[in-house]
C-alpha cells in the first residue's frame, strides 16, 4: 500500500513537472523524446499506482469484492497501456493513457463514496482527499479552458488540491498506522492471554491428573512415578511401602452420605500428614506452598506412606506409633468413630522390584490382615495368591486331608482350682513331603482363601469326635476335647447339618467338644456368625472364644454370644510376673470375663513363676508349654495317664508362690 502510495505521488509530481515543463528544463534539457516519454510512462503508471493503492487501501477486497475486482481490471489495464505506450505511435499512445486513467480516476470516484456510505472508516479521509485533488484538476482544467478567471488560486488549483490531498491521505495514513498497531497490540495480548490461560489449565490437569479428587493428596500414578524415581536415587538401599487401609469408610460412607464421607476422608488424610510429618523416615511426596505432603490417596479407602531406608526395628517403631495414632477414634462432628484401619507393608527390593509390584505386595499383605491377629502386616510368599509355594500347597491341602494325611495334635488344659485335666485342644499339623513342616497358620489362612477350610474342621471334628469316644473307653470321659472353628465354617450354608450327621454317627454328648472361635472371625459377619453360634450352642456344645485381648474388643457384641469359656490370649500371658502392665491388663481381663459370667483360660504359659500370679489373679484354667506342649494323641494319653497317677500339687492361692511342683512335661520336680 505504502509502495502504491509512493509510486502515485512520485507519478502526479512527475506530471506535474513535465506539464510545466520544468522537468525538460531542469533535468533533460538535451532530450525531448524523453520529455515525451516521461508523460507516456507516468500517466498510466499513475493509473496503476491509483487503482492499487486505493483498493489496498480501502481494503476493497473485504469490503466490496466486485469493487475490488473493477480496480484490479483497471491496474492491470494500465500497465498494458504502459507497455503499449511503447511500441505504438505517439499520440495513439497518449490517447489510450489519458482514457486508462480517466477509467481509474472516475472507478475511485465512486468506490471510495460507497465505501464511506457503507460505513467503511478508512473511506472518509479518501473521499475527501481524493474529491480535493479532482476539484483542484476541475478547477485547474476549467481555468485552462478560460471557464474560469485568472487568479493565484485558478493557477495554482491543481498544487493546491495535491497538497490538501496529500495532507488528507498523510492523515489516514498515519490514523491507518496507529490502527494496526493497536490491533496487533491487541492481538499480542490476546495470544498471550491465551498462552497464560493455556498454561493454567495444563498445571491445572497436570494436578488433578496426579491428585486424589477427595483428599487432594499425590494419588496412585504420582506415587507410582515418585517411587520410581526413588528406586533410582535409592539404588541398592531399602523402602517400605506402607498401605493404610480405613476398613469400616465405606460404612460410615452409607450411613453418613457421600459429602460427610468426604469430609472425613480429608480431615484423616491431613491429620495423618500432620501426625507423620516430624517423624523420622517418613519421605515427603512433594511440598505444596512450603507444607510437605507424606500421604497419598491410592484408592478411596487407601491412603500410603513410604519409608525410607529405615531398618526393620526402625520400622516396628514406626508402625507402633501410626498404627497407634489411627487406632484411636477419630472425632467427627459429635461423633467418635472408629475406623478399624489396616496397614499392608512391602519393601524394595526384597518384596518387590518396581513401584507396581510393591504396591500389590503391600495390598497383599493388607487383605491378609482379615485374617490374622492385629492390623498391621508386612508382606509373605505365603499371603501371596501366586506365589508358587501358596499354589502348591493350596493344591496339595485337599489331597491331605483326603489321605488322611493331617495329623491332630493335642494340648491339655488344666483346671487350676482343682489340678485336674479338663480338656485337650486339637491342633492341626501337616508334614509336605517337599516343603517340610507347614506352620498351621500358614495352612489354615490358605484353607480359608479356597475354601477347603470346610473339610479340613470336619476331619478335625470327625478326629475329635472319635478321640472322644477313646477317651470314654479309657475311663477319662469327663475330659473334652477343643477344637479350632474358623469364620469361613460359620458362613458355611450347610455347617449345622453336616455337625448334626456326624453327632449321630459318634454318639458322643456334644458338651464335651469345645468350639473355639477368635474374636476376629466373628466380626467377619457379625450377624451370621452370632446366628450360627446359637444353633451350634443349641445343640449342645461348649463355646469359647479364643486369643481374647489380641484384637479390640467390643464388649456389647462379646455379651451378646452363647459363651461358655475365655481364652486369654499368651501376649497378655506371657512375661505376666516382670511387666506390671502386663499384670494389669491380664487382671483386668481375668475380673471382667468373671464378671461377665464366664470361665477363664490362660493361654501360652510358659513358666511357673506365670502360673503362680495367674493363680493369685483367680484364672480358672492354664494352657501352655509349662504343662505340656501339643502331642501325638498316643503320647497325650500316656501323659494323661502319668498325669492322673501322679497328681500335680499346684502352689497356693493366697501363699507365697514357689512350693514344690512336679512338673508332668519333664517329671521332674522344681
Ligand atoms: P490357637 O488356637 O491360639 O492355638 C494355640 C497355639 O499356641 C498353638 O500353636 C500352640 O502350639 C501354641 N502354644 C500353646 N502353648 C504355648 C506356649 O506355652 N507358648 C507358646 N509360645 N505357644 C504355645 P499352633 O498349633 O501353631 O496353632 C496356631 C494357630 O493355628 C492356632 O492358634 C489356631 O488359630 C490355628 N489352628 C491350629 N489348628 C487348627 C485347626 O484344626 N483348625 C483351625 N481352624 N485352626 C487351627
Ligand atoms: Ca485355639
Ligand atoms: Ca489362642
Amino acid at each position: 500500500m505504502y509502495f502504491h502510495y509512493m509510486l502515485l505521488t512520485s507519478m502526479i509530481l512527475l506530471i506535474q513537472a513535465s506539464l510545466s515543463g520544468r522537468t525538460f528544463q531542469l533535468l533533460w534539457p538535451n532530450l525531448p523524446t524523453l520529455q515525451n516519454l516521461s508523460i507516456l510512462i507516468a500517466v498510466p503508471l499513475s493509473a496503476f499506482a491509483l487503482t492499487e493503492f486505493s483498493r489496498r487501501f480501502l481494503e476493497a477486497r473485504l469490503y466490496a469484492p466486485k469493487a475490488n475486482q473493477l480496480l484490479k481490471s483497471i491496474s492491470y489495464m494500465s500497465l498494458g497501456y504502459l507497455a503499449l505506450s511503447l511500441l505504438l505511435p505517439p499520440h495513439i499512445a497518449k490517447q489510450l493513457s489519458v482514457l486508462g486513467a480517466l477509467a481509474a480516476v472516475l472507478a475511485v470516484s465512486f468506490v471510495s463514496p460507497y465505501l464511506w456510505y457503507r460505513g467503511i472508516r478508512q473511506a472518509r479521509l479518501f473521499t475527501c482527499a481524493w474529491t480535493g485533488l479532482q476539484i483542484g484538476a476541475l478547477t485547474k482544467l476549467f481555468y485552462n479552458l478560460g471557464l474560469l478567471p485568472h487568479s493565484l488560486l485558478t493557477i495554482n488549483a491543481l498544487e493546491i488540491g495535491s497538497a490538501l490531498q496529500a495532507a488528507l491521505i498523510s492523515l489516514a495514513i498515519v490514523e491507518r498506522v496507529y490502527q494496526e498497531r493497536d490491533h496487533r497490540l491487541k492481538v499480542q495480548q490476546q495470544v498471550i492471554e491465551e498462552q497464560r490461560e493455556l498454561q493454567r489449565l495444563e498445571q491445572r490437569n497436570l494436578y488433578d491428573a496426579t491428585h486424589h479428587p477427595v483428599t487432594e493428596l499425590p494419588n496412585r500414578g504420582y506415587l507410582e512415578r515418585f517411587i520410581k524415581e526413588r528406586i533410582g536415587i535409592v539404588g541398592n538401599k531399602s523402602l517400605s511401602l506402607c498401605l493404610i487401609s480405613l476398613n469400616r469408610y465405606r460404612e460410615i460412607d452409607r450411613t453418613m452420605g457421600q459429602d460427610n464421607a468426604d469430609q472425613l476422608l480429608y480431615q484423616i488424610a491431613h491429620q495423618l500428614n500432620d501426625f507423620v510429618s516430624p517423624l523420622p523416615g517418613i519421605t515427603a511426596l512433594e511440598t505444596i506452598a512450603g507444607n510437605r505432603i507424606h500421604v497419598a490417596s491410592v484408592d478411596d479407602i487407601t491412603l500410603a506412606l513410604l519409608f525410607d531406608s529405615v531398618s526393620t526395628k526402625e520400622q516396628e517403631v514406626l508402625m507402633m506409633a501410626i498404627s497407634g495414632y489411627l487406632l484411636q477414634r477419630i472425632d467427627f462432628g459429635n461423633l467418635s468413630l472408629d475406623l478399624d484401619p489396616r496397614f499392608g507393608l512391602a519393601r524394595y527390593p526384597e518384596h518387590g522390584q518396581n513401584p507396581q509390584s510393591l504396591i500389590r505386595m503391600a495390598k497383599i499383605a493388607l487383605d491378609a490382615t482379615h485374617h490374622m491377629q492385629g492390623c498391621v502386616a508386612e508382606y509373605r510368599d505365603s499371603f501371596n495368591p501366586y506365589s508358587e509355594r501358596r499354589l502348591t500347597l493350596m493344591a496339595e491341602l485337599a489331597k491331605a486331608i483326603e489321605n488322611n494325611n493331617l495329623v491332630l495334635n493335642f494340648q491339655p488344659q488344666l483346671n487350676l482350682k482343682n489340678g485336674k485335666i479338663t480338656s485337650f485342644e486339637g491342633l492341626v499339623r501337616w508334614h509336605h513331603e517337599k516343603f517340610g513342616h507347614v506352620r498351621p497358620e500358614e495352612f489354615i489362612y490358605l484353607a480359608e482363601e479356597s475354601g477347603i477350610i470346610h473339610q479340613l474342621t470336619l476331619w478335625v471334628m470327625r478326629n475329635a469326635l472319635s478321640k472322644l469316644q477313646s477317651l470314654e473307653t479309657s475311663g477319662f470321659g469327663d475330659i473334652g476335647i477343643a477344637i479350632n472353628i474358623s469364620a469361613v465354617d460359620l458362613e458355611m450354608p450347610h455347617f449345622i447339618e453336616d455337625i448334626r450327621d456326624m453327632l449321630t454317627t459318634y454318639q458322643v454328648s456334644p458338651n464335651r467338644l469345645t468350639l473355639e472361635l477368635t474374636e476376629t472371625a466373628l466380626m467377619r459377619t457379625p450377624e451370621l456368625a452370632l446366628a450360627t453360634l446359637k444353633q451350634l450352642a443349641e445343640l449342645g456344645f461348649a463355646i469359647a472364644l479364643d486369643d481374647f485381648g489380641a484384637g479390640y474388643s467390643s464388649l456389647s457384641y462379646i455379651q451378646q454370644l452363647p459363651l461358655h469359656k475365655i481364652k486369654i490370649d499368651r501376649s497378655l500371658v506371657q512375661n505376666l510376673e516382670r511387666s506390671q502392665e502386663n499384670y494389669v491388663i491380664a487382671k483386668t481381663a481375668i475380673d471382667m470375663c468373671h464378671g461377665l459370667g464366664y470361665e477363664v483360660v490362660m493361654e501360652g504359659v510358659e513358666e511357673l513363676a506365670t502360673l503362680e500370679v495367674l493363680k493369685v489373679l483367680g484364672a480358672d484354667q492354664i494352657q501352655g508349654f509349662w504343662l505340656a506342649r501339643p502331642m501325638l494323641w498316643d503320647f497325650a494319653l500316656e501323659w494323661l495317664k502319668t498325669f492322673v497317677a501322679d497328681g500335680i500339687r499346684l502352689p497356693q492361692s493366697n501363699s507365697a508362690p514357689a512350693p514344690e511342683v512336679t512338673s508332668k512335661k519333664t517329671g521332674q520336680t522344681t
